[in-house]
Protein backbone atom coordinates (compact mmCIF):
# COMPACT_ATOMS: atom_id res chain seq x y z
CA UNK A 1 0.00 0.00 0.00
CA UNK A 2 1.43 3.73 -0.89
CA UNK A 3 1.10 6.42 0.97
CA UNK A 4 -1.33 7.94 -0.96
CA UNK A 5 -3.84 4.87 -0.54
CA UNK A 6 -2.81 4.73 3.28
CA UNK A 7 -4.28 8.01 3.38
CA UNK A 8 -7.48 7.38 1.66
CA UNK A 9 -8.08 3.81 3.54
CA UNK A 10 -7.86 5.65 6.82
CA UNK A 11 -9.50 8.68 5.16
CA UNK A 12 -12.28 6.54 4.77
CA UNK A 13 -12.26 5.01 8.42
CA UNK A 14 -12.55 8.33 9.81
CA UNK A 15 -15.52 9.28 7.43
CA UNK A 16 -17.15 5.96 8.61
CA UNK A 17 -16.81 7.38 12.38
CA UNK A 18 -18.27 10.27 11.85
CA UNK A 19 -21.17 9.14 9.46
CA UNK A 20 -21.33 5.79 11.81
CA UNK A 21 -20.41 7.70 15.86
CA UNK A 22 -19.01 4.63 16.03
CA UNK A 23 -15.37 3.87 17.63
CA UNK A 24 -12.23 3.64 15.21
CA UNK A 25 -12.03 -0.30 16.06
CA UNK A 26 -15.19 -0.03 14.86
CA UNK A 27 -14.85 1.77 11.96
CA UNK A 28 -11.76 -0.07 10.69
CA UNK A 29 -13.04 -3.02 11.07
CA UNK A 30 -16.31 -2.24 8.72
CA UNK A 31 -13.93 -0.75 6.55
CA UNK A 32 -11.73 -3.35 6.14
CA UNK A 33 -14.15 -6.22 6.33
CA UNK A 34 -17.08 -7.53 4.45
CA UNK A 35 -19.88 -7.17 6.55
CA UNK A 36 -20.93 -11.34 5.96
CA UNK A 37 -17.87 -12.04 8.06
CA UNK A 38 -19.36 -10.93 10.90
CA UNK A 39 -19.98 -14.94 12.12
CA UNK A 40 -23.07 -16.19 14.52
CA UNK A 41 -20.45 -17.95 16.76
CA UNK A 42 -19.32 -15.00 18.61
CA UNK A 43 -17.71 -11.38 17.74
CA UNK A 44 -14.87 -12.09 15.57
CA UNK A 45 -11.62 -12.08 16.49
CA UNK A 46 -10.86 -8.36 14.72
CA UNK A 47 -7.25 -8.45 14.76
CA UNK A 48 -6.06 -5.15 17.29
CA UNK A 49 -4.96 -8.00 19.98
CA UNK A 50 -7.56 -6.35 22.33
CA UNK A 51 -6.23 -2.75 22.06
CA UNK A 52 -9.87 -0.58 21.27
CA UNK A 53 -8.48 2.15 19.34
CA UNK A 54 -9.51 6.04 19.11
CA UNK A 55 -8.34 8.91 17.28
CA UNK A 56 -6.67 11.58 18.87
CA UNK A 57 -6.51 14.96 17.21
CA UNK A 58 -3.61 16.79 18.28
CA UNK A 59 -1.35 13.98 17.40
CA UNK A 60 -3.31 13.12 14.48
CA UNK A 61 -2.65 9.06 15.78
CA UNK A 62 -4.86 6.08 17.03
CA UNK A 63 -4.85 5.45 20.98
CA UNK A 64 -5.90 2.73 23.05
CA UNK A 65 -8.37 4.11 25.35
CA UNK A 66 -7.64 1.20 27.91
CA UNK A 67 -3.67 1.38 28.07
CA UNK A 68 -2.89 4.34 26.19
CA UNK A 69 -0.76 2.88 23.97
CA UNK A 70 -0.23 4.36 20.32
CA UNK A 71 -1.26 2.37 17.52
CA UNK A 72 1.90 2.90 15.39
CA UNK A 73 3.79 1.78 18.50
CA UNK A 74 1.73 -1.41 19.07
CA UNK A 75 2.42 -2.60 15.42
CA UNK A 76 6.25 -1.67 15.32
CA UNK A 77 8.41 -3.23 12.73
CA UNK A 78 5.12 -4.29 10.88
CA UNK A 79 5.22 -7.49 13.22
CA UNK A 80 2.05 -8.82 14.82
CA UNK A 81 0.31 -6.44 16.88
CA UNK A 82 1.32 -6.52 20.72
CA UNK A 83 -1.64 -7.67 23.34
CA UNK A 84 -3.50 -4.99 24.85
CA UNK A 85 -2.39 -5.39 28.51
CA UNK A 86 -5.41 -3.41 29.65
CA UNK A 87 -6.45 -0.89 32.13
CA UNK A 88 -3.61 0.38 33.88
CA UNK A 89 -5.28 -0.76 36.97
CA UNK A 90 -5.02 -3.87 36.41
CA UNK A 91 -1.24 -3.70 37.05
CA UNK A 92 0.21 -5.29 33.78
CA UNK A 93 -1.71 -8.54 34.17
CA UNK A 94 -2.76 -10.28 31.39
CA UNK A 95 -5.26 -12.82 32.62
CA UNK A 96 -8.58 -12.17 32.24
CA UNK A 97 -11.86 -12.76 34.42
CA UNK A 98 -15.56 -11.66 34.60
CA UNK A 99 -17.97 -10.33 36.90
CA UNK A 100 -21.42 -11.29 36.25
CA UNK A 101 -23.71 -9.06 37.47
CA UNK A 102 -27.45 -9.22 38.49
CA UNK A 103 -29.23 -5.69 37.92
CA UNK A 104 -31.31 -5.08 40.70
CA UNK A 105 -35.32 -6.28 38.87
CA UNK A 106 -37.15 -3.20 40.78
CA UNK A 107 -34.64 -0.82 39.27
CA UNK A 108 -36.06 1.82 38.00
CA UNK A 109 -35.56 1.88 34.04
CA UNK A 110 -32.42 3.65 32.94
CA UNK A 111 -29.82 4.76 34.04
CA UNK A 112 -27.57 2.32 32.65
CA UNK A 113 -25.07 4.68 31.04
CA UNK A 114 -24.54 5.84 34.71
CA UNK A 115 -23.85 2.61 35.89
CA UNK A 116 -20.93 1.67 33.30
CA UNK A 117 -19.97 4.88 33.79
CA UNK A 118 -19.49 4.02 37.95
CA UNK A 119 -17.78 0.66 36.99
CA UNK A 120 -15.50 2.14 34.59
CA UNK A 121 -14.39 4.93 37.33
CA UNK A 122 -13.30 1.67 39.73
CA UNK A 123 -10.51 1.83 37.23
CA UNK A 124 -10.30 -1.99 37.93
CA UNK A 125 -13.41 -3.05 35.57
CA UNK A 126 -14.87 -2.44 32.67
CA UNK A 127 -17.81 -2.86 30.07
CA UNK A 128 -16.88 -5.02 26.92
CA UNK A 129 -18.94 -4.82 23.74
CA UNK A 130 -22.28 -7.39 24.21
CA UNK A 131 -21.73 -7.62 27.88
CA UNK A 132 -25.22 -6.77 29.01
CA UNK A 133 -28.62 -9.03 27.95
CA UNK A 134 -31.91 -9.16 29.96
CA UNK A 135 -30.10 -7.99 33.09
CA UNK A 136 -27.43 -9.38 33.56
CA UNK A 137 -23.71 -7.85 33.07
CA UNK A 138 -20.89 -9.30 32.41
CA UNK A 139 -17.82 -7.12 33.11
CA UNK A 140 -14.38 -7.38 32.96
CA UNK A 141 -11.70 -7.11 35.25
CA UNK A 142 -7.94 -9.08 36.19
CA UNK A 143 -7.39 -11.77 38.56
CA UNK A 144 -5.59 -9.72 41.15
CA UNK A 145 -8.22 -7.13 41.41
CA UNK A 146 -11.80 -9.07 41.09
CA UNK A 147 -11.97 -9.14 44.94
CA UNK A 148 -11.56 -5.29 45.20
CA UNK A 149 -14.02 -4.30 42.15
CA UNK A 150 -16.63 -6.83 43.54
CA UNK A 151 -16.27 -5.03 47.18
CA UNK A 152 -16.90 -1.53 44.89
CA UNK A 153 -19.62 -2.75 42.84
CA UNK A 154 -21.75 -4.22 45.76
CA UNK A 155 -21.93 -0.47 47.05
CA UNK A 156 -23.39 0.90 43.55
CA UNK A 157 -26.64 2.23 44.65
CA UNK A 158 -30.08 2.70 41.59
CA UNK A 159 -33.08 4.49 42.40
CA UNK A 160 -36.43 2.76 42.51
CA UNK A 161 -39.70 3.70 41.09
CA UNK A 162 -41.02 4.96 44.58
CA UNK A 163 -37.69 7.25 44.85
CA UNK A 164 -35.93 5.54 47.01
CA UNK A 165 -32.25 3.86 46.72
CA UNK A 166 -31.31 0.19 46.73
CA UNK A 167 -28.44 -1.94 45.36
CA UNK A 168 -28.34 -1.93 41.77
CA UNK A 169 -26.80 -5.06 41.62
CA UNK A 170 -28.37 -7.52 43.57
CA UNK A 171 -25.74 -10.68 42.92
CA UNK A 172 -22.19 -10.34 41.40
CA UNK A 173 -20.66 -13.97 40.37
CA UNK A 174 -16.99 -14.67 39.47
CA UNK A 175 -16.73 -15.83 35.94
CA UNK A 176 -13.49 -17.34 34.55
CA UNK A 177 -12.44 -16.37 31.38
CA UNK A 178 -13.83 -19.32 29.07
CA UNK A 179 -16.65 -19.05 30.66
CA UNK A 180 -16.91 -15.27 29.96
CA UNK A 181 -16.28 -15.74 26.83
CA UNK A 182 -19.13 -18.18 26.43
CA UNK A 183 -21.47 -15.75 27.74
CA UNK A 184 -20.04 -13.07 25.36
CA UNK A 185 -20.49 -15.58 22.37
CA UNK A 186 -24.19 -15.78 23.51
CA UNK A 187 -24.79 -12.46 23.42
CA UNK A 188 -23.43 -11.39 20.56
CA UNK A 189 -25.54 -14.32 19.03
CA UNK A 190 -29.10 -13.16 20.68
CA UNK A 191 -27.41 -9.54 19.07
CA UNK A 192 -27.60 -10.50 15.86
CA UNK A 193 -30.51 -12.40 16.01
CA UNK A 194 -32.67 -9.51 16.86
CA UNK A 195 -30.63 -6.59 14.80
CA UNK A 196 -28.21 -8.54 12.31
CA UNK A 197 -24.52 -8.16 12.31
CA UNK A 198 -23.22 -5.11 14.54
CA UNK A 199 -21.94 -2.55 11.41
ZN1 LIG B 1 -4.52 -1.27 24.53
Amino acid sequence: MGTGSIRNHRAAIREYMAEHGVSYTTAKRAVETPTAAAAAGGPPDDGFGGHEFEYESHTDLFRCHLCREYEVTARADGGPISPCPGLPGYGGETERVYLLLHENPRKRDGGGAGLARRIWASGIGRTVRFCYRDGRWLIESAPGVVDELQRQIAKIPCTLPDGSTAPAFTATEQIAFAEGQRILAENYAAYVAKYGPPR
